[in-house]
């Protein structure tokens, strides 16, 4: 059973997030990545869970300007390109986890 609740939550770059969760496991995302993996539904089809989005097309220097959480259970980021809806639940956000031992997920590599 994989842990959801983040025992810390942490901006360690101008472009990378980490968090630590409750059971000590920690991850690492580029908000590029995140924003690769947005969940929202101009991102990703509802119903396939195809992403609508050109991964490659988003810029590699992108950054979050604010990160905010929702309720209890998510973070909203709004990133450097203008896009903030994207809600990311911290059960999403566990499994996007990109780490060797989580991975591997469409465009997982940290970078
Ligand atoms: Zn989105
Ligand atoms: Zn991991």
């Amino acid at each position: 059973m994989l842990n959801f609740n983040p025992r810390d939550i942490e901006k360690i770059d101008d472009d990378a997030l980490r968090i630590v969760w409750e059971d000590g496991h920690r991850s690492e995302y580029s908000f590029r990545y995140l924003r690769q993996n947005c969940p929202c539904a101009a991102c990703r089809d509802e119903w396939s869970g195809q992403s609508l989005l050109d991964a490659e097309g988003v810029a590699r220097d992108l950054k979050a300007s604010r990160a905010e959480m929702v309720g209890n259970y998510a973070l909203c980021f709004a990133f450097s390109d203008g896009h903030a809806t994207g809600i990311f639940s911290f059960e999403v956000l566990r499994k996007l986890c990109p780490c060797a031992e989580c991975g591997p997920h469409p465009g997982s590599r940290f970078n």
